[in-house]
């Protein structure tokens, strides 16, 4: 038996087997909500830190949108498996809900993915709304609507139905 050849490619030290901080956060941010499938966690603003160790150990910090919001045990199962597979050793969730999620805390990139979907996004950072302003429709713009329901398919959303238009849809809630 001749002696594995280790000339060419020398043992890994553990700073070679580290994943860098951007790869790690990419990987992380492009988990799917699995309530809006159509928005990543790093769009909604749910991820808020990644930091990754020199021996490939990842720490992620998840703020749900909502206390106890069913989707957060899915999310968190689906950033430890981006991570691993993007070559994370090890990867903790941890859940920091001090400052609080909020909706000005989506992207406008995800606000235009939630309205091409047909969902009425949330007002943008800054915009000065009143709360009590229906949402206009996201197919015809007309602020006639009127609630159909508080609570959409997820706690997170309302059910809305447009007058002139009829056509029902789904608005995500404003959380400020
Ligand atoms: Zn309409």
């Amino acid at each position: 038996m001749t002696p594995r050849e280790s000339s060419s490619r020398p043992a890994p030290a553990p700073d070679d087997r580290a994943v860098d901080a951007a790869t790690a956060w990419a990987a992380a941010a492009a988990v799917p909500d699995p309530e809006l499938p159509m928005v990543t966690i790093g769009g909604l603003g749910v991820l808020r830190d990644v930091t990754v160790d020199d021996r490939g150990r990842a720490h992620v910090q998840l703020t749900p949108t909502y206390t106890g919001c069913p989707a957060m045990e899915t999310i968190r199962a689906d950033v430890v498996e981006a991570l691993t597979d993007a070559g994370c050793l090890h990867v903790d969730v941890e859940l920091v809900l001090s400052p609080p999620w909020s909706t000005d805390r989506i992207t406008a990139e995800a606000r235009g993915a939630l309205a091409a979907a047909g969902i009425a996004p949330p007002p943008q950072r800054g915009e000065t709304v009143d709360l009590a302003l229906p949402p206009a429709c996201p197919r015809c713009g007309s602020r006639r609507t009127r609630v159909l329901s508080r609570f959409g398919a997820t706690a997170c959303t309302a059910l809305w139905v447009c007058g002139p238009c009829r056509e029902p849809f789904t608005q995500v809630k404003t959380v400020r």
